[in-house]
């Protein structure tokens, strides 16, 4: 048995004017064939999985390169097509393969490719040949187009939002690959299109929570190998933005397709009772002064560097000077020259900063304030589930009460550590607010009074139905009347 594994992933937010090139991939996460470290990546666990799975079970493993950049705007041409060939060409040299696989985020968009998974799984396919097993694992926040599914024999998705279930997922499609490879199943892959944009569920919160333990439960009962919900990512303008549902059954495309119909139905009408309700910034005060413990967090999601955007929006640090009494933390913000003014300055020192507010048109008004530096570091690594995450050259600096974090990679704020690790005290706050969509929630749940998500209105784009999409097939609901029911 010989099997290929390699990773290439981004999330392009198409309306985000940050561009990525090959170096944006090289400076986030490149690992060349065997360099990838020991701990996995949101994108590329199906290489550690793989790997765990080969050391016990005997197989011959051959890795290629994996990579990923951080969410930003749309990739140039030359670094998709460079990264997808320098893999495909890896592949080509291991054939024969029974066996490959791929992590991919599953929203990457290029200069000139609308659906780069779908290009470079399609190109995989005619390598590999029609008998080898071909798979990918995606984000749930991806594009699910019928030419992957046309591709590959098994595509898994994260079922977790916050997506703490990668490596499990990335388990699951190495082991139904093998059984698959070994004779021992045959998937067949039903795909439903809710057509709707900005769909959606937390796991963090109820409804999504038992629409994710139904949904898993039926998985090994029946014939049942895996279900997928592709929530879809609504901030990039291409033809198969929306949410779908896959299901995998066991030699039967029918029973495929009629549960990846049902649960398509029930998914459409559970509407957005899977998603939190969101506080404005005026009333995040009188919203933690609502709870009797602290800190209370909140999430400036529509600020989160994980969805493609700058993350260093100001709206929260000007909201928050406004109550000098109340003690606050924000993080993190990126912000590169801000940084290295506070580097230069040192721990202790204080200085005129200019903070926010400066990488593109949609960042918002930056915030002047005079700071005292409290602690900087040449790298700061915060925990996410089993990965590392670097956050660059950060500092932490102070007003009065407020502490705001700052870093140089644009990196959302997984974990607490992004704020105790450069000293500042999160039991010691009222208010804490966070640069993330969800992914911050597991984390930080175990040591919040309360949680709330904020709406402070960009730059992510938060609503469908204010967004001018003119790649994407109609009709679509929010944009038109209900196409399904
Ligand atoms: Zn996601």
């Amino acid at each position: 048995m010989r099997m290929f594994v390699a990773a290439l992933g981004t999330e392009t937010n198409t309306f985000a004017p940050l561009p990525v090139d090959r170096d944006a991939f090289e400076r986030a996460f490149y690992a060349p064939p065997g360099t990838h470290p020991s701990t996995p990546t949101l994108t590329t666990a199906p290489v550690v999985a793989a790997r765990a799975r080969a050391a016990r079970d005997g197989f011959t493993l051959i890795e290629g390169t994996a990579a990923w950049a951080e969410p930003a705007g749309l990739v140039a041409r030359g670094a998709y097509e460079s990264l997808r060939d320098e893999i495909l060409d890896q592949l080509r040299a291991a054939m024969p393969v029974d066996i490959a696989l791929f992590g991919m985020h599953g929203a990457m968009v290029a200069d000139g490719y609308e659906d780069c998974e779908g290009d470079m799984l399609a190109r995989a396919r005619a390598i590999v040949g029609p008998k080898a097993i071909l798979g990918c694992e995606h984000d749930l926040h991806c594009h699910l187009t019928p030419k992957r599914v046309a591709a590959c024999d098994l595509i898994v998705l994260f079922k977790e939002f916050p997506h703490t279930d990668f490596l499990a997922r990335a388990e699951d499609l190495v082991d139904l690959a093998l059984r698959a490879a070994r004779g021992e199943i045959a998937p067949r892959m039903g795909l439903f299109d809710c057509r709707r944009i900005g769909g959606g569920y937390m796991t963090s919160h109820p409804a999504g929570r038992a629409f994710v333990d139904r949904i898993a439960a039926m998985e090994g009962q029946d014939g049942v190998l895996s279900i997928s919900i592709g929530h879809g990512f609504h901030a990039a303008d291409v033809p198969e933005v929306g949410s779908k549902v896959l299901v995998i059954a066991d030699g039967d495309q029918a029973k495929a397709d009629a549960l990846a119909r049902r649960i398509g139905l029930d998914f459409i009408a559970m509407g957005r009772a899977g998603i939190p309700p969101h506080v404005k910034p005026d009333d995040v005060v009188a919203t933690a002064k609502s709870h009797a413990g602290m800190p209370v967090v909140f999430a400036d999601r529509w600020d989160n560097p994980g969805g493609g955007v700058p993350g260093d929006g100001a709206i929260m640090i000007e909201t928050l000077l406004r109550h000098p009494d109340i003690p606050s933390a924000v993080g993190v913000l990126w912000d590169p020259i801000a940084v290295e003014f506070c580097r230069s300055a040192g721990a202790g020192g204080n200085l005129w900063l200019r903070i926010g507010g400066k990488s593109t048109p949609v960042s918002g008004r930056p915030v002047d304030a005079h700071v005292v530096v409290r602690a900087v570091t040449p790298d700061l690594v915060i925990p996410f589930e089993q990965s590392q995450v670097s956050m660059g050259a950060a500092a932490a600096v102070t007003i009065g009460e407020l502490d705001i974090v700052l870093a140089t990679k644009r990196t959302q704020t997984f974990s607490p550590e992004a704020f105790t690790q450069l000293g500042v005290d999160l039991s010691r706050k009222k208010i804490v607010v966070v640069k993330s969509s969800n992914h911050f929630h597991a984390a930080f749940s175990k040591i919040a009074a309360a949680i709330h998500h904020l709406d402070t209105g960009g730059p992510f784009p938060p609503d469908p139905t204010r967004v001018t999409y003119t790649r994407v097939r109609r009709p679509i609901a929010p944009l038109d009347p209900d196409p399904v029911v």
